[in-house]
């Protein structure tokens, strides 16, 4: 890993961590695995929008006990995945396996 850039600050190499793992997840639906480098490629997908706390995409990478708890309560799913589950959930029919 080459972090000798400016990413010298704290949160700057925790961003830089967590873009590392979220690459490396495989959506749980699909077995697709996000584009290298892009780690916007993958979702955290609330199974119950009502437990929803925060957005885990803005605030993993602070990787803290709030983040790992928010992230149990989620399907890790691709971008196309998760266009579907959201796309059921409008029209009220939601895919039991996709
Ligand atoms: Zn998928
Ligand atoms: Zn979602």
């Amino acid at each position: 890993m080459d972090d000798s850039t400016t990413m010298s600050s704290p949160e700057a190499a925790k961003r830089a961590a967590w873009s590392r793992l979220v690459e490396q997840l495989i959506c749980e639906h699909c077995g697709a695995k996000p584009r290298h480098g892009k780690h916007t490629g993958i979702a955290f997908h609330h199974r119950d929008p009502a437990a929803k706390k925060f957005k885990v995409g803005t605030f993993g990478y602070l990787m803290n006990a709030a983040v790992l708890a928010e992230i149990a309560k989620c399907d890790i799913v691709c971008r196309k995945c998760h266009a579907h589950i959201h796309y059921g959930m409008r029209t009220g029919y939601l895919t039991p396996n996709l």
